[in-house]
């Protein structure tokens, strides 16, 4: 039996994971955590019986501790330290925000497998959570599509003969549409991703393509490679997660439909494939398939994004909290889309970076760019 704690269990990536266990065997909600979707929790609790939850809110753990006397209740940052001092075999970080950095690099300590889905985790704090894994021989499983394709072509992390990492990008709602017309986009048709469904923040990041960025950065991390040998490719199926290049000129692929459920329970079941959820059926051959170039110009935040991840130092944390602030105003209906590049602009050229910064130095510098965006 391989015990589960989930946080951030009413989010896309959490609601999925469940999904998922509920196919697999001899799998156990451990754990859950999330933040204020009570009644989603609630009807979680009811079908996965977790012997831990963590809320948000004291006054939520409060409710349901008399509501379910049999479940041991936590709440706030301090809860999820008290969720992973319990036995569990994978913990799955789908929480968003610096929340996950602290809980990910005290998880580490414990050698149990971290199954990744947030992405602030690599991009803030890359270097400092990579070293604690290796010192403690803790595996950090990614749960995004690409990483884990790359992840199942490389077969294993250090593989001497892979040349170059190509990732594959979907390319958003606005790949085929000018820049004049993109800046008059409004919030519901950025939110049109063509073929993958998630959460909103998310979305808006595959529209200006800071995703896959950001997503460069993890793989730079993930699997130690130089960013002068992580690729980008376009390719608007969303077939293809991702390709391994190796030194002979031979390139794997990793193929499937678009759904998170793949990687998620990939990351489950790693080193092992098991039967457990079934997407459609489908043969790759029956489909068209293209790639193309990344048109940097047309998306300057892809630029923008992977040269703060070869900056290093802080310059990724202030690119993230740039954008992560300039999105939720896009969201909001304050700002038009292009201005969120405008903003992230602005922020990463007037920013003073310095070289291996400590988590505090990290998590304060976060903090001060959230501060001063959230006055615009
Ligand atoms: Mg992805």
């Amino acid at each position: 039996m391989k015990n589960i704690i989930i946080l951030g269990s009413t989010g896309s990536i959490g609601t999925q994971t469940l999904e998922v266990i509920e196919k697999l065997e001899n799998y156990k909600v451990k754990a859950l955590s999330c933040g204020k979707n009570i009644e989603l929790l609630k009807k979680q609790i009811e079908k996965f019986k977790p012997e831990y939850v963590c809320t948000q809110n004291s006054t939520d753990a409060e409710n349901l501790s008399k509501e379910y006397p049999e479940i041991d209740f936590f709440y706030g940052e301090d809860g999820l330290l008290e969720l992973i001092k319990t036995t569990y075999d994978v913990l799955v970080v789908a929480t968003s925000g610096i929340v996950s950095v602290k809980t990910v690099l005290k998880a580490i300590e414990n050698k149990k497998t971290i199954a990744l889905a947030n992405k602030e985790t690599l991009v803030m704090a890359g270097n400092i959570v990579m070293q604690k894994a290796k010192k403690y021989n803790t595996p950090i499983i990614p749960i995004d599509s690409e990483h884990s394709a790359i992840l199942q072509c490389l077969n294993k992390t250090d593989n001497p003969y892979a040349k170059r990492l190509w990732i594959t990008a979907s390319g958003g709602p606005f790949l085929n549409n000018t820049r004049e017309e993109m800046a008059n986009f409004t919030v519901k048709e950025a939110l049109k991703h063509p073929r993958w469904n998630m959460g909103k923040k998310i979305t808006i990041d595959c529209a200006t393509l800071v995703n896959k960025g950001l997503e460069v950065i993890e793989a730079h991390h993930l699997y130690n490679f130089d960013y002068e040998k992580i690729k980008v490719v376009i390719h608007p199926e969303s077939l293809v997660h991702s390709f391994v290049e190796f030194t002979d000129g031979s390139f794997l692929a990793q193929i499937g439909l678009p759904s998170m459920h793949i990687p998620i329970q990939y990351a489950l079941t790693y080193p092992k494939r098991e039967n457990g959820i079934k997407t459609d059926s489908f043969c790759p051959w029956s489909r068209q398939m293209n790639f193309m170039e990344p048109d940097f110009n047309k998306f300057p935040l892809l630029k923008l994004t992977i040269d703060c991840g070869k900056k290093d130092g802080l310059m990724p944390a202030i690119l993230n909290a740039a954008n992560e602030m300039a999105v939720y105003k896009f969201l909001e209906g304050k700002i038009n889309f292009l201005d969120i590049e405008k903003i992230v602009f602005k922020e990463v050229e007037t920013a003073k970076n310095i070289q291996n910064p400590t988590i505090e130095e990290i998590f304060a510098t976060d903090k001060e760019i959230r501060l001063k965006l959230s006055k615009i």
